[in-house]
């Protein structure tokens, strides 16, 4: 029944008189009283310290950071990322007041979200009355035992079961609901059949415990996508949502960090085991959404991934955003298990304890990634020494400026080498091969080929051999021979580790620049480059070689000296022939 009656300045005063401003800001932001005030971190721009501030009589908020400011609705709008019409919708539900009017395409996305939403719920609902009352739950409850979860902790994550065939759009049909609000919530395919069929179903909810999507366990043994997921939609967008937080927030405030876990399952196995304030950064690396969320309940985060090379990956990454948000980080590495979840399991009933003493030693984010880097130093091999240097270099640079210092100091503390070398901005980095060579290019032209040559050997001592029978050091600049010559000698003394022997009795600007090359090397660093290198240094010389007999050459014509220009002119030409000859090699095996 269209009644246009309610005009909008009657709807917002409506629905403004009925909800309470510091309630709904405090579903996103942690809020602390002060008098009469509450203050909080703002959501809405980085910071540390709260500046966001909400005044209850007046149901205005105010932050002194970003200056942004407003009522409820603007509040909404900026959070939901919606419009002023949107936010009134929102609000409007959740105060239960009937609005008449709303523009059709706002009208059709808030109920898209929301049809989308009730499928959602109705579907999780299905599944688990699938896994725990019917037959047709069997393969869910079996995976489900083979890994320990226990009836009660899958119920509080809501697990269910998708069986094989249309069994949700029966189910759908017999309820007389939309089988196309199903498809959009990307429940459903196009022909009925379930798009989690056969699998263990995991909903992804919201903080607040809204389902947004599933992420869904093949329970058969032939199925090679072990885990699927909901497609995004109008209600779910990928590395926004935090899974398990609906859940853990709680516990969170009260031990005042967080766990953050690679997997659901991790998570599952850890709140069943105690660690009730577990979550995982579900479907994608760590986000920087995901990092603001977390924010708004906690100023700690302790990292818990796989000990693989990608875990540890994911967790210098996830140290370096976490950092870049203000936030602390802590390391857990789980001995003797390849996860928290196999670790937890076998620990059985002392899990927790066995937990707790993980939790008390381990080291922030910056010491872990530090003792990595640093792992095996030998403090009497320079080039070693050199190697960790630069890696402890990188891995600083990567932290807010402010924490340089103190992360430098640290450093030397672990490893000896002092804060100075782990501060100094080293040389800027030769730029990288492109696919094309246009980078090798590029860095070849900012370093002579000499000086190139001479890193590339100091990297790489055994390329002497590639090298030492192409060229002679006089053809080498003037400034890279001795160093040259000092390198061979030492090489055809005590082989390729002969340089790191004789170091230290070189003259010390050569050491110098021996450590900038193991610090920071070269590009490619290889046999075939060191050649190409030892060529183009071989034809440099020798054009200039030829320019100067064609020099020598006009003196000796403007002098009439003829035998003089008779062999100028024969050395001429040889060297010209040979410079050809090379020159087209060189194309052929650059072709
Ligand atoms: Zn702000």
């Amino acid at each position: 029944m269209p009644t246009p009656t309610q005009t909008s300045d009657d709807a917002f005063a409506e629905v403004k008189s009925k909800v309470d401003l510091v309630k709904v800001v405090s579903e996103h932001v942690r809020l602390t009283k002060r008098n009469k005030d509450y203050w909080g971190l703002c959501p809405f721009h980085q910071e540390d310290s709260p500046s966001f501030h909400v005044n209850p009589q007046r149901q205005s908020w105010y932050c002194f950071g970003c200056e942004r400011k407003g009522d409820v609705f603007t509040f909404v709008e900026l959070i939901e990322k919606t419009d002023k019409r949107g936010a009134l919708q929102m609000l409007a539900e959740r105060a239960g007041v009937e609005l008449k009017k709303l523009s059709p395409e706002q009208k059709e996305r808030a109920d898209l979200r929301k049809r989308i939403l009730d499928m959602l719920k109705l579907a999780a609902r299905y599944y688990e009355y699938v896994l725990w009352e019917t037959p047709a739950g069997e393969p869910g409850r079996k995976l489900l035992e083979s890994r320990r979860v226990s009836e009660e902790t899958a119920r509080w994550f809501q697990l269910g079961h998708a069986p094989a065939g249309r069994g949700f759009a029966e189910y759908l049909r017999a309820k007389k609901r939309s089988l196309l609000d199903a498809q959009e919530a990307g429940l459903m395919r196009r022909d009925g059949t379930d798009f989690f069929a056969e699998r263990l179903v995991i909903p992804i909810r919201d903080e607040r415990g809204q389902t947004l999507a599933f992420t869904a366990r093949t329970v058969r043994q032939d199925e090679p996508r072990k885990y699927i997921n909901s497609p995004e939609t109008a209600a779910y967008i990928k590395g926004r949502v935090v899974y398990g937080l609906d859940l853990a927030r709680d516990e969170i405030a009260r031990r005042g960090h967080a766990v953050l876990m690679e997997g659901q399952f991790d998570v599952i196995t850890a709140h069943q085991f105690g660690v009730a304030n577990a979550v995982a950064s579900s479907g994608t690396a760590l986000t920087d959404d995901q990092v603001r969320l977390l924010k708004r309940f906690t100023d700690e985060l302790f990292l818990v991934f796989d000990a693989d090379r990608a875990g540890r990956e994911a967790t210098r990454k996830a140290a370096v955003l976490a950092a870049n948000h203000a936030m602390r980080t802590r390391v857990v590495v789980v001995p003797g298990a390849k996860d928290p979840d196999e670790f937890l399991r076998s620990a059985g009933p002392d899990a927790a304890g066995r937990w707790d003493e993980l939790v008390s030693k381990a080291p922030s984010g910056f010491e872990a990634g530090m003792d990595e880097d640093a792992a095996g130093l030998n403090p009497s091999k320079p080039n070693q020494v050199e190697l960790v240097a630069g890696r402890l270099r990188d891995w600083i640079r990567q932290f807010p400026t402010g924490m340089h210092e103190s992360y430098a100091e640290a450093a030397e503390r672990h490893t000896g080498i002092s804060r100075h070398l782990l501060l100094e901005d080293p040389e800027p980095k030769p730029v990288r091969q492109q696919p094309n060579g246009s980078g090798r290019r590029a860095a070849a032209r900012k370093l002579t080929a000499s000086a190139y040559l001479v890193q590339l050997l100091a990297v790489r001592p055994s390329a002497f051999d590639q090298v030492r029978t192409k060229i002679v050091a006089e053809e080498l600049d003037a400034d890279n021979r001795p160093l040259f010559v000092r390198m061979l000698e030492s090489y055809e003394r005590g082989g390729p580790a002969g340089l790191e022997a004789d170091l230290a009795v070189y003259p010390s600007e050569e050491q110098d620049l021996i450590r900038r090359a193991w610090a920071a090397p070269p590009p490619n660093v290889d046999d075939e480059v060191a050649v190409e290198l030892a060529d183009r240094i071989r034809l440099e010389h020798m054009k200039g070689m030829h320019s100067g007999i064609i020099r020598e050459l006009s003196e000796a014509e403007r002098g009439r000296d003829s035998d003089r220009v008779v062999r100028l002119e024969a050395e001429a030409r040889e060297l010209a022939r040979a410079i050809k000859d090379m020159e087209r090699r060189g194309e052929r095996s650059r072709a």
